[in-house]
């Protein structure tokens, strides 16, 4: 029945509470929108840190060539 499903995902997303202690559930608090700014913040330091990693690697490689 796909309308149960979906019922089911919908409930379980609402169940969510919110991390910042309010009582509220995620949706229900401003504290998602911080949330999300953090996620995109991460996601930053994530390729940053990918990017230092590969050139380390780039100066390793190149240093073995010669
Ligand atoms: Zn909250």
């Amino acid at each position: 029945m796909p309308g149960r499903s979906l019922s089911l995902r919908k409930r379980h997303s609402n169940k969510k509470k919110c991390p910042c202690d309010c009582g509220n559930r995620v949706g229900k608090c401003n504290f998602r929108y911080k949330l999300e700014k953090i996620k995109t913040v991460a996601k930053r330091k994530w390729f940053r840190k990918q990017h230092e990693i590969f050139k380390k690697e780039l100066k390793r490689i190149q240093a073995n060539k010669k």
